[in-house]
């Protein structure tokens, strides 16, 4: 088939940002097509499959059957196990549902096809076309054949390891200490508590965490993120992981039945997510919350601005870094202050002691704040452990 194409708005990767993205800049009128260099789109996953709720409203996503489990909140435990309970509301972006992340990517696949975004799966971007310094589309391939697709607006929703913000000239890397390496077992015949997310803190997983996601009553994704720059390999999340499984009987006795691993960023922002012709979205754009690894939600908020704003670019004949500015300033005011303040609060927790760990946690269990806030927070560790706060100053 492969011949050269052309469309307004060409969407790479068939993630939760890129399907955001084509489906709204469709709703908008624009032609979009939608490049998945995967034969399924969402498989395999690489996912823990927690996500918050509250922002589905926003984007237009109604929930559907790839919800496994509502939980009623996350539980934080210290390095000694002592446990602080977080409302739903309130515990970031993993915690409100567990999906079937394959199920929940395929149904936004589909809500943009039904809004008229045009999908090519098994087709690789595999370069940018520029011309006069501006990106002017792609060059792709399909079951090995190569060609061109043209478009006044190229978005890469190409993920973690993307590879087209790159291309075109945007710098994208990340230093060993804003990646995670992550590893997770879907464990079954586990002790899960099915109205909890559960994280566990501290040395058990150097510079990030220990998670159980239950999906069932006794199955659950248990899975580790360890800061790259705080393990000697990546392979090492592998020793924490199993270590923490067989220091936990409820988990030992479990029995896998799939393991996924993969990278997170827990970077800050990108200082730049646009240029002529080309805007970056999702985890491309890194825009994974710094402190849980999560990404959908954000990936999501942001791919529906990212649609309006390439629809109108395109389709008003105006596809410069000046208009896409409108893309720029739309995702940082929606989410670029809580990303920040997070990428402080992950820096600070970073560098905490298993015993300073133990005191905030400690501090915090059994009391009921009214609203959870760094303020509140530091008010009840103070009123325990007045010696812990000092470390807190740069919060307040
Ligand atoms: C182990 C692990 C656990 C995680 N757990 C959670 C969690 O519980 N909750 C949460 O919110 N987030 C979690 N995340 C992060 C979350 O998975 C990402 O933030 C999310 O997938 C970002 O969506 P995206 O659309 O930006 O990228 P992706 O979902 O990675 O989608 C990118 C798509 O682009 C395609 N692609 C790449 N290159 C090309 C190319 N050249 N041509 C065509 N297509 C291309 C890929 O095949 C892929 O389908 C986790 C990540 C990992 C690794």
């Amino acid at each position: 088939m492969p011949k050269n194409l052309t469309t307004d708005v060409l969407v790479i990767g068939a993630g939760p940002a890129g399907s955001m993205t084509a489906k709204w800049a469709a709703k908008r009128g624009a032609k979009v097509l939608l490049l998945e260099k995967r034969q399924e789109i969402g498989s395999p996953v690489r996912c823990g499959e927690g996500m918050s709720k509250e922002w589905l409203t926003e984007v237009g996503i109604t929930p559907g059957r790839w919800i496994n489990v509502e939980v009623e909140g996350a539980r934080i435990y210290s390095p000694s196990e002592k446990v602080f309970e977080i409302n739903e509301k309130h515990a970031g972006n993993e915690v409100g549902y567990v999906v079937e992340r394959d199920g929940f990517d395929k149904q936004l696949a589909i809500d943009a096809g039904n809004a008229g975004a045009e999908l090519l799966l098994k087709t690789a971007a595999t370069g940018v076309l520029k011309e006069h310094g501006k990106v002017v589309g792609v060059t792709a391939k399909e079951f090995g054949e190569s060609f061109e697709i043209r478009a006044p607006i190229t978005i890469a929703a190409d993920g973690f390891e993307s590879q087209v913000g790159r291309w075109a000239g945007i710098p994208t890397n990340l230093a060993m200490r804003d990646m995670d390496t992550c590893l997770q077992y879907r464990m079954t015949n586990v002790d899960c508590d099915v109205r909890y997310c559960d994280f566990y803190l501290g040395k058990v997983a150097p510079g990030g965490y220990v998670w159980v996601f239950p999906k069932a009553e006794g199955l659950a994704n248990v899975g580790i993120g360890v800061q790259v720059s705080q393990v000697t390999s990546p392979a090492d999340a592998r020793t924490y992981l199993d270590r923490w499984i067989a220091k936990h009987p409820g988990y030992a006795k479990g029995r896998k039945i799939d393991v996924v691993g993969g990278g997170v960023s827990i970077s800050k922002p990108l200082p730049k997510t646009v240029d002529d012709g080309i805007m970056l979205v999702g985890d491309a754009a890194r825009m994974i919350d710094p402190l849980t690894g999560g990404g959908i939600a954000n990936g999501c908020i942001a791919g529906k601005i990212c649609g309006e704003v390439a629809a109108e670019a395109a389709l008003g004949g105006t596809p410069t870094k000046e208009f896409l500015q409108k893309y720029e300033t739309g995702w940082r005011a929606r989410l670029e202050e809580k990303l920040y303040r997070n990428w402080l609060a992950k820096e600070k927790l970073v560098s905490l002691s298993d015993a300073t760990f133990d005191k905030v946690v400690d501090a915090l269990s059994g009391v009921k704040l009214e609203k959870l806030n760094v303020h509140n927070i530091l008010k009840a560790v103070h009123e325990k452990y007045p010696e812990v706060t000092k470390e807190f100053e740069a919060f307040l």
